[in-house]
């Protein structure tokens, strides 16, 4: 398919995205968090889901979350701008406490029925490598519940054929109380980072 064609697929896609009833999570969210990035990335990530401002925003990866993901693709020498960044379930999944949305995770029949969404981006774009930020991710990707620990640091095979790695989701640092203890985990994701960009320009070239 030539990368108009893509385009245009991808545009398609996203449309119906948007209108998708797939599970009950459309019901509660303000909209669908579509995946964003070139069509032609050299790495694909998956995180869990949009939160509190990616729902508001209809972007993925702009919360505190995706700053602090930003910077560690900078600082791991990751263009963001040859990546695609989208989520497991692309609708936010939250619990009211107030005038507070809470995060709360997806379960396994909202993660099986929004994996209709990730197959057909990875097929449309078809990256040298798909990276899984957390276990949602991973679970989505790889279609059965694993551990980051069991996983993180070497590549997998896809059902399609297609190469995955996981690591952590950046969310996982902002909660880690103790500041020695964050900066163990920041620079162990960082590290996984570097594999997978050596990893990714090693596909490429
Ligand atoms: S979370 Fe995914 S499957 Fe569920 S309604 Fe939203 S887009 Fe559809």
């Amino acid at each position: 398919m030539g990368s108009a064609n893509i385009k245009a697929a991808w545009e398609v896609l996203r449309e119906e995205a948007a209108h998708c009833t797939r599970c009950d999570l459309y019901k509660y969210a303000t909209q669908t968090v579509f995946g964003e990035g070139p069509l032609k990335a050299d790495i694909l990530f998956v995180g869990e889901q949009p939160g509190d401002q990616e729902d508001l925003t209809g972007r993925p990866f702009v919360g505190p979350a995706g700053q602090l993901f930003d910077a560690a693709l900078d600082e791991a020498g990751i263009d963001r701008s040859r990546t695609y960044v989208t989520n497991a379930v692309k609708h936010f999944k939250f619990l009211q406490r107030g005038k507070r949305r809470l995060h709360s995770k997806p379960d396994g029949g909202e993660i099986a029925a929004c994996r209709w969404w990730i197959d057909h981006e990875r097929e449309l774009i078809r990256p040298p490598v798909t990276v899984a930020l957390g276990a949602t991710a991973a679970r989505s990707l790889i279609g059965k519940v694993v551990t980051i620990s069991g996983t993180r640091g070497k590549p997998l095979m896809l059902a399609d054929g297609g190469e995955c790695w996981v690591t952590i989701h950046p969310s996982f640092l902002l909660r880690i109380r103790e500041e020695a203890d964050r900066r163990t985990e920041r620079k162990r994701f960082i590290d996984d980072l570097k594999r997978i960009r050596d990893r990714a320009e090693k596909l490429a070239a």
